[in-house]
């Protein structure tokens, strides 16, 4: 594995690389989550390259930008044992430089939900992708549905600017009991972990619901809000894949996110349908 520290050093290690090129971008403290991205992007393609990247601007003022979990070493071999070809392992100074052009999340689609909680976070989070995707070229990249709003902005971005990559969404990864894996769930004590559950119990009731022929939207968010009590509920919300409010499930067309804090890490889940 060659490991490139800005983007020359990435250049000459993909000169040398042939076919097709797999993207993973992380932002570190890999786990199960990130693995099956990166198996997925081995399997599909010739070169698989993968970012670690603590992207400062997608952090808001206040965020846990300084204390977000770093794990180097442990992060180098885990991409090392997944066969990543690449990894691209810049700096800030690397990434930014002063007074720059910035990608602006859309008007609407980008200002609900994480957007509303987050104000700006896409637009670093547009910016970031953008830089990668330019900088990495690759056939492919690979990205969660756990961050669904993400996923669907950078599908939307690589549309809008007729960006030559193709996008794979790959499903969410879950602990045995649910949890979404997360680089934050490190934050959790072992009573807050417990209490974490109450979000992928609230989706599973909401499918279920779905199952049993309850389409209607404020029921579904009804009890699912009741589920996740005592937590501190951001969202709770039913959209459509282009994350249009939905007042009715469309099969096929639709995903239910949450948003909450447990203590003070806020975590994010959702489910397809
Ligand atoms: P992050 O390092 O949190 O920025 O995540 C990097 C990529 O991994 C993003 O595309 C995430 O959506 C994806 N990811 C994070 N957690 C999971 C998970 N539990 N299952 C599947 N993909 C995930």
């Amino acid at each position: 594995m060659i490991i490139a520290r800005n983007v020359l050093e990435l250049r000459k290690a993909l000169g040398a690389q042939i076919g097709s090129v797999g993207f993973v971008p992380t932002m570190g403290a890999l786990h199960i989550g990130h693995r099956t991205l990166i198996d997925a992007a081995r399997k599909e393609n010739d070169t698989v390259v993968v970012s670690i990247f603590v992207n400062p601007t997608q952090f808001l003022p206040g965020e846990d930008l300084s204390k977000y979990p770093r794990r180097e070493e442990a992060d180098f071999k885990i991409c090392e044992l997944s066969g990543v070809d690449v990894l691209f392992y810049p700096d800030v100074t690397g990434m930014y430089g002063e007074d720059e052009v910035r990608i602006c999340a859309p008007d609407v689609r980008g200002f609900i939900l994480e957007g509303t909680s987050r104000p700006g976070h896409f637009d670093g989070v547009l910016t970031v992708v953008m830089k990668l995707l330019n900088q990495v070229r690759p056939k492919r990249a690979y990205f969660g549905k756990k961050d669904a709003q993400q996923l669907s902005l950078i599908t939307q971005m690589v549309n809008n600017f007729f960006m030559d990559v193709e996008i794979i969404a790959m499903d969410t990864v879950r602990e045995s009991d649910g949890l979404a894996l997360s680089s934050r769930n490190v934050y959790l004590s072992s009573a807050e972990r417990q209490e974490a559950l109450k979000i992928s119990a609230s989706l599973k009731r909401a499918t279920k619901q779905v199952m049993q022929g309850n389409l209607n939207s404020e029921l579904i968010r009804q009890e699912m809000l009741s589920i996740l009590q005592p937590l501190e509920v951001e969202y709770v919300a039913v959209v459509n894949r282009s994350f249009r409010f939905l007042d009715e499930v469309v099969i096929g067309d639709t995903i239910v996110l949450v948003a909450a804090r447990v203590g003070t890490t806020r975590l994010i889940d959702n489910v397809w349908m």
